[in-house]
């Protein structure tokens, strides 16, 4: 029989284990349930596929999207590996030729979506078979407190209940440390070996900018240092996509839009014209993406902000998977955060609305933080390290001037404690800015002492100045996004601590709303 290093080599082609492989790889072998957390290019894929060629059996891969399916099975194929997948794709006699296969043993390999376990006869195939071990791909979706909760990976409690003595190996590249254990919990995996890689990758270049205006010349600006390599950039709306596409194209770049709107035609071209290079830029919405296998993608660019970071996270790792160094820039504004929690509101059900929230949130907080994008990502994930020190714009922008928003940051505080810190920051500001808005007149707080005490500064430096409060903790939210002060914030309120600015931030703001106007 081979080794594990000679599949490596002669049938992988790869000279040897990245870290976390081997482990994983000899973890299965040894029949124990097993629970990986792997970044996006780590080589998920190999730790589950490699054991399956050194044992006698099939392995049934569960995955939750036909094309991310489609692309496993013909990259074993292309390796002469004998793999196949049953899905609403296939044609009944398909799906009952490959049951056939697989029940005279013919298959290494099969991708089933979850859905298919909620099949008492499927399950009764399985049952007559030789299966080495089930994997479940994506596994973060088992998980409601995870970013792509999906309801049908709740049934693969039943793999347990029907398959007792056959192990599970759970893959997943983001999970915090709550959605690991959930993923643990809900599919009863038996004393799961855990393997967590570190979050932080060393070969992403973050940077983060507030957008001004439609932030084409941002995009543009960012283009020209990285003139000739090949990325992907995520905007919000399939529109939008076009427009910056199309913008790119006038610019003389090869770039083409890609969104779940497009034909199926037109969009094998585009994925194609990407891999063989015809295209260097692709302008998608999030449709784009799981399952690229393109390992020399060197940027990332959003257009706007992500609803959550483990989206974020999970996108940014498309960049760089071959190691090399590669970019990642997010643009984002205010209106991002209230577009998102509009789709928030209207989509999800109660039960996750919070969840939702807090996680839009949070991943605002990113954007305008101060602190080591990685840190920060890997703090998310309930990971330790220390600031990059060479690889985010915050690390490296060095000394920034500084303005002092003291009187500012009084007014707001004042303003917040006056409403009896019971509203959130866009009645605050009207009340800062002495608007005319009806609720604000029922509230009577035109009345206050603060009413119009800071109608020199324009709404979005006002949130930019309670971003850096809440940054700092001066500020706190509370239910419904109330705005609370803090210890620190009534030292500020009471003059006894200044507050500082970096100019960048509010510069950049002040010149958005020049071009807005
Ligand atoms: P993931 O599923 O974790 O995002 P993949 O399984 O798609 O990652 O692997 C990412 C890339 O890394 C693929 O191009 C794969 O061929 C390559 N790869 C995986 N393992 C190795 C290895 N041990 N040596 C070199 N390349 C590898």
């Amino acid at each position: 029989m081979n080794s594990k290093y000679e599949v490596l080599k002669d049938i992988f082609g790869h000279e040897s284990f990245r870290s976390f492989q081997e482990d994983v790889v000899d973890t299965i072998i040894g029949g124990q349930d097993v629970l990986t957390i792997l970044p996006t290019g780590g080589g998920k894929s190999l730790c589950y596929q490699l054991p399956t060629l050194l044992m006698q059996g099939v392995t049934i891969v569960i995955s939750p999207l036909i094309a991310l399916m489609q692309d496993q099975v013909k990259a074993l194929n292309d390796l002469n590996i004998s793999a196949e997948m049953i899905s609403s794709l296939q044609s009944s006699d398909e799906n009952s030729f490959t049951l056939q296969k697989l029940l005279q043993g013919e298959l290494k390999f099969l991708y089933v979506a979850p859905e298919r376990f909620t099949s008492n006869e499927f399950v009764g195939v399985l049952q007559r078979i030789n299966i080495n071990y089930f994997v479940i791909d994506e596994a973060h979706c088992v998980s409601a407190w995870g970013h792509e909760f999906r309801a049908e990976y709740r049934n693969l409690d039943r793999l347990k209940q029907f398959f007792p003595d056959t192990s599970i190996c759970a893959f997943t590249a983001t999970a915090t440390k709550k959605v690991e254990a959930d993923i643990a919990n809900s599919l009863r995996l038996n004393n799961p070996k855990h393997f967590r890689a570190k979050t932080k990758r060393d070969n992403l270049d973050i940077k983060v900018e507030p957008r001004v205006s439609n932030g084409k010349r941002q995009i543009l600006n960012f283009l020209k240092t990285h003139r000739g390599m090949c990325g992907i950039i995520y905007t919000f709306t399939r529109k939008e996509a076009e427009g910056i596409a199309k913008f790119l194209c006038d610019e003389n770049y090869k770039a083409a839009a890609y969104h779940a709107g497009l034909s199926v035609d037109v969009k094998n071209r585009v994925f194609e014209d990407f891999v063989y290079e015809r295209v260097d830029i692709v302008v998608a919405t999030i449709a784009f993406g799981m399952g690229i296998d393109k390992s020399n993608i060197r940027f990332v660019v959003h257009t706007s902000m992500p609803k959550t970071l483990e989206n974020y996270y999970q996108e940014i790792g498309r960049a760089g998977r071959d190691g090399d160094m590669s970019y990642v820039y997010l643009l984002y504004s205010k209106a991002d955060e209230v577009k998102r929690k509009i789709q928030i509101e209207e989509a999800i059900d109660d039960g996750y609305k919070s969840t939702s929230l807090e996680k839009l949130e949070f991943m605002y907080r990113y954007c305008v933080s101060n602190n080591c994008r990685h840190k920060i990502i890997a703090s998310y994930f309930e990971d330790e390290i220390p600031s990059c020190e060479t690889l985010c714009d915050n690390c490296t922008k060095g000394e920034v001037e500084q303005v002092d928003v003291s009187v500012d940051a009084q007014k707001l505080l004042s303003a917040i404690f006056r409403c009896e810190q019971r509203f959130g920051i866009n009645h605050i500001v009207d009340v800062l800015r002495g608007s005319k808005n009806q609720k604000l007149l029922e509230f009577g707080h035109d009345k206050l002492s603060v009413y119009n005490i800071g109608s020199q500064k324009s709404k979005n430096e006002w949130i930019a100045i309670c971003d850096k409060l809440i940054d700092i903790q001066a500020l706190e939210l509370g239910e419904f996004r109330a705005l609370k002060i803090s210890d620190l914030g009534m030292k500020i309120l009471k003059g006894k601590e200044k507050l500082f600015i970096d100019s960048d931030k509010l510069g950049l703001l002040v010149k958005q709303e020049e071009e807005d106007l």
